[in-house]
């Protein structure tokens, strides 16, 4: 059975709009389109009176190398935002399927889903917050079709070994996709599970270039599966998804350089991660901070709210995360810059700032 059989029956029969970007290659004089024969400004040679080509080649391939993968495994879309609700609107029919999350986890799964009119089956994550796979198989029915595995997650921080990675998406193969979102991969010490993608047809890595590379404001991120499951959300995307100074910024980002820069960064968000977390623990009023392989912090404290109160106070925004279960008592904050984090501490700890 191919994993195609698992996705909506219009969608699979689906004529994709066909693009003039798409229908015109290699000519020099280009009126298909309808664009403007000129850019808006003289000076502007970046060629934005045309409209960008949906998948552009050198993107595909920077990120292909990056992930190593194929180029045809890869689809670059805005944010992996976009990638999961691709694949809600792909596979799940509104009003029978559902897709299967383990909470406290990343909120867009199930947002996504009832946007779809989908249903959202849980499996909480146990309370050490790590993943159940026994429990995420008791959990599911012939109606769910995606199983969202987030990590490390959001907001646990915590990542899921490779063999249970390997073993739900062995255990779903034939009745669900298994979507690994790995979102703060680079953040952690495993690797990803992009390397599994041969071996399992049912597999789909979500990457972002949001996070380490820090470029969230340019919304691009990566959806990596099987070459046949790329070819069918790619009929679901817009025509144009990618403007082009996105693709440009995308393209510094991944250059040698970029990548060079992104390493350097990450090891620097990872001993600030380190040194943070010691100090916190050490704050009067932190009950805990939970291990973290992200570039976040989940700390529990006596009193979240007044810890909340008094870091906005001072004019410091972290994630208020009392309400998912199990982290009552929780706050998320992202590891800044060490003058940032170094004002975190001090304003918990009382310190004048
Ligand atoms: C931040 C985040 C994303 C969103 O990434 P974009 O690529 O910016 O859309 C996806 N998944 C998780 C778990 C996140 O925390």
């Amino acid at each position: 059975m191919s994993v195609l059989e698992l996705a909506r029956p219009e969608i699979l029969a689906l004529a994709p709009y066909a693009s003039a970007r798409m229908e015109a290659r290699g000519g020099s004089v280009m009126l298909n389109a309808n664009e403007s024969p000129r850019p808006p400004f003289a000076d502007d040679g970046d060629a934005s009176n045309r409209y960008p080509d949906p998948q552009p080649a050198a993107l595909i391939e920077r990120l292909a190398a990056l992930y190593g993968v194929r180029r045809g495994q890869v689809l670059a879309a805005r944010g992996s935002d976009e990638g999961i609700d691709l694949l809600v609107r792909a596979f799940c029919r509104a009003g029978r399927d559902a897709v299967l999350i383990q909470p406290p986890t990343f909120g867009m799964y199930a947002v996504a889903a009832r946007i779809q009119g989908a249903g959202v089956v849980e499996a909480p994550l146990r309370r050490d917050f790590t993943l159940d796979a026994d429990a995420v198989l008791a959990a599911l029915s012939p109606a769910v079709k995606l199983v969202f595995v987030c990590t490390p997650g959001n907001p646990s921080g915590q990542s899921v070994p490779r063999a249970e990675i390997e073993r739900l998406a062995r255990a779903l193969s034939n009745r669900a996709l298994l979507v690994v979102d790995e979102a703060y991969v680079e953040f952690a010490d495993g690797s990803s599970a992009a390397a599994l993608l041969d071996g399992h047809d049912n597999l789909v890595v979500l990457r972002t270039l949001s996070k380490a590379h820090a470029l969230a404001g340019v919304r691009i991120g990566a959806l990596l599966a099987k070459a046949e499951l790329v070819a069918l959300l790619r009929k679901l995307l817009p025509p144009y998804p990618l403007p082009s100074p996105c693709v440009r910024a995308a393209l510094r980002a991944l250059s040698d350089a970029g990548i060079a820069a992104m390493h350097a960064r990450v090891a620097g968000i990872r001993a600030e991660r380190a040194r943070l977390g010691v100090a916190l623990a050490g704050v009067p009023g932190v009950r805990e901070v939970l291990p973290s392989q992200a570039n976040f912090l989940t700390v529990r404290f006596d009193d979240a709210g007044a810890a909340y109160a008094r870091l906005l106070e001072q004019g410091i925004v972290v994630r208020d995360v009392r309400r998912y279960p199990g982290l009552g008592d929780a706050l998320r904050i992202t590891v800044g810059t060490p003058e940032e984090n170094d004002r975190v501490l001090a304003v918990l700890a009382g310190v004048p700032a």
